[in-house]
């Protein structure tokens, strides 16, 4: 392709751009492979995209740019096992609705559904839950093209050195092609969102944790309110009282969405207001029961846009967290105005999940598109260092090799797996060479 022709690609948040010398849309696995012996021959690098929806830029090449929605089907279903098995294209909404049509569901999800299966295994996507890891702990096997071509399909007893670090890969390892995930009978989840005073939150927070299925809070900087969310498993037999279409659109769409950009737009303008804004955001957002399917519950629109940074401390840090997080929100002419999301998850034994055998809380912060975020997130990273904090891969930092090494106990399991089967840096890019360092270990 010319480069005249070539079209600049750019992520959901618009803070990050690309352009590829090449778009391919493979339509099936022996396609990929033949363009990646191909790419591989001449010399050219090999990237997978998702939806876009990561604010680093792990997903971005000047090479080929795959783009896998012509292989987001699903292979197979058994409902006996709970097993299915799925193109890795295949976007979570549309895996969410056929589960829920055969009886079954993820146990576990983030915020939203519109990444796709292999996009969000790659970067750790997680949600909130005391006893329940991100969603790569779901999967049970896994298909990839390696750097050479071929076509391999790993789990715990087929190269389980692979198949443990591709669940979490970073793009780093392959190109996925398709995921078997274990889902479980379908459930409903009952929703209480409540606000609460932040220091009554921190005091009652192990209980609030140990307690519920999925807890996570939202603090509102430069006040002391938050709206606590608390999602619990109905009972067999108990009926579920969805929302309803209109209350729905009302509530998510109207004020969640729509309300919400209103009071960001006006922070923007109005820097000194934040704080009155916040307060008044405090008191609309939430406050409200129901239950529903529980990926209608885990999952919600997001349209307002923002950049975001989000790490994982060890779940013992948690409150030193919040009070360095609000150190900094009160430094002079700092003025936030998107609340910090904190959430919680079990340990797991993925190399280089950002719960990789801690259990962990997250702290997400983020700042409304077109606001400058550099320094409070500068500042907001310092913290997280301080407390052995590990980035999310597909949110904002400035973590390089040498200081991840410290922070993942097997990091050097990762990158021996990444030498053994991409030595070259096939699917390498500029944001992987920062944090991993050369493909070939510098060797
Ligand atoms: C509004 C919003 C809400 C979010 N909520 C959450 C949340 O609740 N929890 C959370 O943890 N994260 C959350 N995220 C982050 C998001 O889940 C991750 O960034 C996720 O990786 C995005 O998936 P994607 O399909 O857009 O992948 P992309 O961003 O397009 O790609 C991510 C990485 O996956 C690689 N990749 C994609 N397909 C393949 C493939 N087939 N083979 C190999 N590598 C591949 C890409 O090369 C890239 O390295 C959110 C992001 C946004 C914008």
């Amino acid at each position: 392709m010319s480069g005249a022709n070539r079209q600049q690609w750019r992520n959901w948040a618009g803070n990050q751009r690309a352009t590829p010398v090449q778009v391919a849309r493979p339509r099936s696995v022996g396609e990929l492979s033949a363009l990646v012996e191909t790419a591989s021959r001449v010399g050219s690098r090999v990237k997978a995209i998702g939806s876009g929806h990561s604010f680093t830029g792990i997903g971005l090449t000047d090479g080929v740019q795959v783009e896998l929605s012509g292989m987001a089907g699903l292979r197979a279903l058994d409902t006996s096992t709970g097993l299915v098995t799925v193109d890795a294209g295949l976007p979570l909404y549309r895996l969410n609705r056929m589960l829920a049509d055969a009886g079954l569901a993820l146990s576990n999800l983030g915020d939203i559904d519109r990444q796709t299966v292999a996009g969000a295994l790659s970067t750790g996507t997680h949600g909130t839950g005391r006893n329940l890891g991100g969603l790569a702990t779901q999967v049970r096997a896994l298909e990839l093209v390696l750097a050479d071509g071929s076509v391999v399909q790993c789990d715990p007893t087929r190269d389980p050195e692979l198949f443990s670090a591709a669940r979490v890969g970073l793009g780093a390892l392959g190109l996925v092609t398709s995921v078997t995930l274990a889902a479980e009978p379908a459930f409903v989840l009952h929703a209480a969102e409540r606000p609460m005073p932040l220091g009554r939150v921190l005091g009652e927070l192990d209980e609030l944790v140990a307690t519920n299925d999925h807890f996570e809070f939202y603090w509102f900087p430069h006040t002391e309110k938050t709206l606590t969310k608390r999602n619990n498993r109905l009972a067999e037999g108990q009926r579920p009282r969805p929302i309803g279409r209109p209350r729905a659109f009302i509530e998510d769409d109207v004020i969640g969405n729509g309300a919400f950009r209103l009071t960001c737009e006006l922070g923007k303008a109005v820097p000194s207001l934040v704080p009155r804004i916040n307060r008044f955001a405090a008191r609309f957002m939430g406050d409200r029961e129901y239950s529903d399917a529980s990926h209608r519950v885990f999952c919600s629109p997001r349209r307002v846009r923002f950049v975001e940074m989000e790490y994982a401390v060890p779940r013992e840090a948690v409150r030193d967290a919040i009070a360095g997080v609000r150190r900094v929100t009160e430094l002079p002419g700092m003025r936030v105005s998107f609340p910090i999301e904190v959430r919680f998850t079990a340990p797991d034994d993925i190399p280089l999940s950002t719960a990789s055998g801690r259990d962990s809380a997250y702290l997400a912060v983020h700042m409304f598109a077109g606001q400058p975020y550099q320094r409070y997130f500068a500042e907001v990273e310092a913290v997280m260092s301080g407390l052995d904090g590990r980035p999310h891969w597909g949110k904002m930092h400035t973590c390089d090799a040498d200081t991840l090494r410290t922070r993942y106990p097997r990091f050097d399991e990762f990158l021996a797996v990444r030498k053994r089967v991409d030595p070259g840096g096939l699917f390498g890019n500029d944001y992987l060479d920062r944090v991993l360092g050369p493909a070939d270990g510098g060797s």
